[in-house]
């Protein structure tokens, strides 16, 4: 086996980038340094490289996601199993009755996936708004499949869960305001079906990290206790007592703490059970979302991360309802949760192309002298060539300071250009020159860390943060980040990510870490052939948050599937092609043949004063008219990666 860097291994940058702690077995790099994807850890892998370039030669280009459709069953498949298993062992007499949220990714070819994934789990749908519950009823199948109807509800909604009850589906309408029950009484008896009705608690047990605010008193959704008691009132009057039959929470999503998750199963158990003793027949806890996905690898209760696995969250949920239960002797329910995140976050990764290394220090290079060397400049050299032999600290303070004043000098007039430009200059020359050192000594004090930060190069990336990563840009969320790629070299740039918005909040600034968060990553130096990063576990949420800034829109997408024949041991099933110019402006209400009209009316006009020639009009307007078909994003000319194998 050849290795480009004989100090450099495929295991140093396993170990950098973290594929071990945070890819669940699913990652791994190989002996030609690249990353390969195993989506049912049973041996069988795919480079993602591959499958870059099989997309390529279909014509679709980076920005692209890619989705392991296999990755998607496993995940069910896993989360049903581990329920099992935990039920089997705490010989819980009830069953687990999952159900996805479709929030989380609306996709077809994913929902289609983990209906038929889920098909000898009975694992159902979860709806929060009348389109998805539009789609939860056409796309769920058989008697026993939940329906979980969240979210608020109007009364066409009601009405359609009403639809669902008379084709026999067990589909449950969770009410989260008390005016919600008067209208689902109204209906329930102007339509004559009976409905099937769970409650959201409002616990006292509040969620953590970023999206702790679905929980507390002050939670947007669900009764409190007061109300729980008028809904059961207003159930015995209107003689539907026969209706309720869940208990619903939801403490928000990515919960780093198991004690959290432990607590707010056992508040909600209490009420389950006092809603049985009161004689309802009940039947199922409903524990909501929130299972983690360990972004940072660190397997800490960091808002990234998260201190349990699934297996254990499994089992906390199901040892602890049933303690309650058998402690206040009501019989133990069947289980549903609505794991959202945990299900499809890690299937799907979005890649990306880097074509532009921005050195800030590049351009300021020795060429421009100025004449007579003002006095700020003339003290920075003498920083530089450090003859009084300052410690790295206090040189760097210094040289801070006078880069400062050389700037103030500047707008106050007595600093021409060129000297500014050798003040700057000097100052990177300092950092760099310190930085050095500092990695010589292979020690650098705490204070001299962000100069690693201020050194930091920009990789710009043919992507935008709003389209495809926009919980990073909402949330500060971090997501795992690597080259798919050259990991048999050693990485040498400490670089940020820039996008190609006109936004200078589009870029990633700060990457996971085993402590807290790094404000950097290091890559490799660019060279003539393509360079891909791949955006990890950005299966859940990030596909359908995305806006259209900059007018962007829809990247690329490929399905893969793995295939057993096949010598690269893939297939892409399904290729969708990503906005075209044409599409992107008509969603903002132009048309397109509107404009062309309107190019060709500036244009004949220029032609007819003789600013342009008529062939070369013609040319123009050709131009202008192709240009609506392509796609948005930055069409990069580099030839494909090569990826060939050795074995
Ligand atoms: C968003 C949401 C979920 C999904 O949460 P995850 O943390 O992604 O699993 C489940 N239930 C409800 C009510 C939600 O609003």
């Amino acid at each position: 086996m050849k290795t480009k860097s004989s100090s450099w291994s495929v295991a140093q940058s396993d170990d950098l980038y973290g594929f071990k702690r945070w890819g669940n077995g699913h990652l791994s790099v190989d002996d030609d340094g690249f990353v390969a994807m195993q989506p049912l850890t049973d041996g069988r892998s795919v480079r993602i490289v591959d499958v870059v370039n099989e997309a390529r030669s279909m014509g679709l280009k980076a920005p692209m996601v890619i989705r392991f459709q296999d990755l998607l069953r496993h995940r069910v498949i896993q989360l049903n199993e581990l329920f099992n298993k935990a039920i089997k062992e705490e010989g819980y007499k009830g069953s687990y009755r999952g159900v996805f949220p479709i929030k989380v990714n609306q996709l077809r070819e994913v929902v289609d996936e983990i209906v038929a994934a889920g098909k000898d789990y009975n694992y159902g749908l979860e709806a929060g708004s009348k389109p998805e519950l539009m789609i939860a009823l056409a796309m769920h199948e058989g008697s026993q499949r939940l329906i979980i109807c969240n979210g608020y509800k109007d009364n066409d909604y009601i009405r359609l869960a009403l639809l669902g009850r008379k084709l026999g589906k067990k589909i449950i309408l969770v009410v989260e305001q008390l005016s919600e029950l008067d209208e689902i009484i109204r209906l329930s008896a102007e339509t004559g079906v009976k409905p099937l009705i769970g409650f959201r608690a409002k616990l006292q047990t509040r969620g953590e990290g970023k999206w702790a605010l679905s929980s507390g008193e002050n939670a947007k959704f669900g009764l409190n206790t007061a109300e729980i008691l008028f809904a059961i009132e207003k159930l015995r009057a209107a003689k539907l007592t026969q209706s309720l039959r869940l208990v619903h929470f939801h403490i928000g999503s990515q919960v780093p703490n198991i004690l959290t998750i432990k607590n707010a199963v056992v508040e909600a158990s209490r009420v389950y059970c006092q809603l049985a003793k009161m004689g309802f027949p009940m039947g199922y806890l409903d524990v909501g979302g929130g299972l983690g996905i360990d972004y940072d690898g660190s397997r800490t209760n960091f808002e990234s991360s998260m201190n349990y696995s699934m297996e254990e969250y499994a089992r906390d949920v199901v040892f602890n309802i049933r303690e309650i239960c058998n402690s206040m002797d009501v019989e133990v329910p069947d289980i549903v949760s609505e794991s959202g995140r945990a299900i499809v976050a890690p299937h799907s990764l979005l890649v990306v192309e880097v074509f532009e290394r921005i050195n800030k220090r590049e351009s300021l290079g020795q060429q421009h002298q100025p004449e007579e060397k003002h006095k700020v400049v003339q003290d920075l050299e003498t920083l530089l060539r450090n003859k009084t032999k300052l410690g790295r600290l206090e040189r760097f303070h210094d040289a801070l300071q006078k880069k400062d004043e050389a700037f103030s000098l500047f707008n106050l007039g007595y600093l021409d250009l060129e000297n500014r430009a050798a003040a700057e200059s000097l100052f990177w020359q300092i950092c760099e020159q310190i930085a050095k050192e500092g990695r010589k000594a292979g020690y650098q004090p705490e204070e001299l860390h962000e100069l690693d930060t201020l050194l930091a190069d920009q990789y710009v990336c043919n992507f935008s943060v709003f389209q495809s990563l926009l919980d990073h840009w909402a949330l500060k969320q971090l997501f795992p980040i690597a080259p798919l790629h050259r990991l048999n070299e050693k990485p040498t740039v400490n670089a940020i990510l820039v996008d190609i918005t006109c936004d200078s909040d589009g870029k990633i600034a700060s990457f996971i870490d085993l402590q807290d968060v790094k404000d950097y990553i290091t890559l490799h130096p660019l060279n003539k052939q393509p360079y891909y990063l791949g955006i990890f576990l950005t299966g859940a949420y990030q596909d359908i948050m995305g806006d259209l800034h900059n007018l962007f829109g829809r990247v690329n997408e490929v399905h893969v599937f793995l295939e057993d024949d096949e010598p690269n041991g893939f297939y892409i099933e399904e290729a969708l092609s990503g906005s075209r110019i044409a599409d992107v402006i008509e969603g903002v209400q132009y048309q397109q043949e509107d404009l062309c009209r309107k190019m060709k009316a500036q244009i004949d006009a220029a032609t007819k004063k003789d600013m342009v020639k008529p062939r070369e009009g013609v040319r123009l307007l050709e131009l202008y008219e192709s240009q609506m078909l392509n796609k948005t994003y930055l069409n990069i000319e580099k030839k494909a990666a090569k990826a060939k194998r050795s074995h």
